[in-house]
């Protein structure tokens, strides 16, 4: 079975005395065991070590993007090798927000991916359509896209949780209804199993992404196909703790 993972996107957001209070209420948590939920908690680069020395040890940290080779003189970056020597072992990649924002390409997306595996990173990889897209019908051809630019670049999956954050529903409080959600889900699963394998199909992890709650993770959770979340403001709040449990 896939093990259900919830991934905390805090994006560009926090003081020092902020991560320490969230840190503080995620370390207090009743949440379900490790062998029930994976959990990685996403602060911005500069927090990291804070976090990585503070955050209870059965939660994971992730960096929010890296280079997309070896470090070097590329100013304003930060490498795979940088977030393994501090003992970090996730990175977000793709978040539509670079993609849309900072002009990250399909292509540049799938050799970041490439890259930090190699390194040994585990990646959470980020896709999704805009209202625009699947306005003109175009959602699965999008996605397919953008996890084809990934597939072409990878051999091995097992390192790989595929988020599918619908930028219509980040940050809008319009989140994907269940059906939705799952449709989009299924059509990526079938997928990857006609163009890497039934075996990556079946064992990878695809999760949502877009305006989760504590309110409307649980129905969400119930969707065959959904096998977490990628959470972005609720990861901030006490809420956070309440999404964990919807995996039970
Ligand atoms: P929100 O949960 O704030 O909609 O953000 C989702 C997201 O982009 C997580 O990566």
């Amino acid at each position: 079975g896939r093990k259900f993972f919830v991934g905390g996107n805090w994006k560009c957001n926090g003081t020092t005395e902020e991560v320490k209070k969230i840190v503080s209420t995620l370390n207090s948590g009743e949440v379900p065991s490790e062998d029930v939920v994976e959990v990685v908690v996403s602060p911005p680069f500069v927090f990291l070590p804070l976090v990585k020395t503070t955050l209870r040890p059965d939660f994971h940290v992730a960096a929010q993007n890296c280079w997309v080779k070896k470090g070097g003189a590329f100013t304003g970056e930060v490498s795979a090798e940088m977030l393994l020597n501090l003992d970090i072992h996730w990175v977000i990649l793709g978040h539509s927000e670079r993609r849309a924002i900072l002009g990250e390409s399909n292509e540049f997306v799938g050799d970041k991916v490439a890259y930090a595996l190699s390194q040994g990173l585990k990646v959470i990889a980020c896709i999704g359509e805009t209202l625009e897209q699947r306005e003109a019908g175009s959602t699965v051809e999008v996605v397919a896209a953008q996890t084809k630019a990934i597939a072409a670049r990878i051999s091995d999956w097992s390192n790989v949780v595929l988020a599918y954050e619908p930028v219509w529903a980040i940050g809008t409080g319009k989140v994907a209804t269940p059906a939705q959600a799952q449709e989009v889900h299924y059509e990526l699963r079938k997928w990857l199993k006609e163009n890497v394998s039934p075996q990556v199909a079946d064992s990878t992890r695809i999760i949502y992404g877009g305006s989760v709650n504590g309110a409307n993770s649980k129905e969400l959770a119930g969707q065959a196909d959904v096998d977490g979340f990628l959470v972005g403001g609720a990861s901030l709040k006490p809420e956070f703790i309440d999404i964990l449990k919807s995996a039970e």
